[in-house]
């Protein structure tokens, strides 16, 4: 693959890396982060530490002010069956999203994840 092809897989998790096919997301949830508030924002990059500190909410609204929130896509290849998970996290502030980070994992690091 070329440095090309890797920086577009990397920004676009909509087209499989495998076969090219648009995924389909199947998935997505929003969620609070209670561990991580305003001015203490650390980027992280473990599956097992996102799994252990979001807790699922309906709508942003439910997000607690000044506690970081975080939105999870899950999409899947219709063709060979791959999955990359989109992980955003960012600070809900009024109307806006501060995005902080945007994660996506790829090897199925996520897949258990409601
Ligand atoms: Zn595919």
């Amino acid at each position: 693959m070329s440095f090309l092809q890797q920086i577009q897989a990397r920004f676009r998790p909509d087209s499989c890396s495998s076969c090219r096919c648009p995924m389909e997301m199947v998935k997505k949830q929003l969620y609070a982060m209670p561990g991580m508030s305003v001015g203490h924002f650390a980027p992280m990059e473990d599956a097992g530490y996102f799994k252990k500190a979001l807790v699922p909410v309906a709508k942003k609204a439910d997000i607690p002010t000044g506690i970081y929130a975080c939105g999870i896509q899950h999409y899947r290849c219709p063709r060979c069956g791959r999955t990359v998970t989109k992980l955003t996290t960012f600070l809900p502030v009024r109307d806006q999203e501060m995005v902080e980070q945007i994660l996506y994992f790829k090897k199925g690091e996520m897949d258990d994840f409601p």
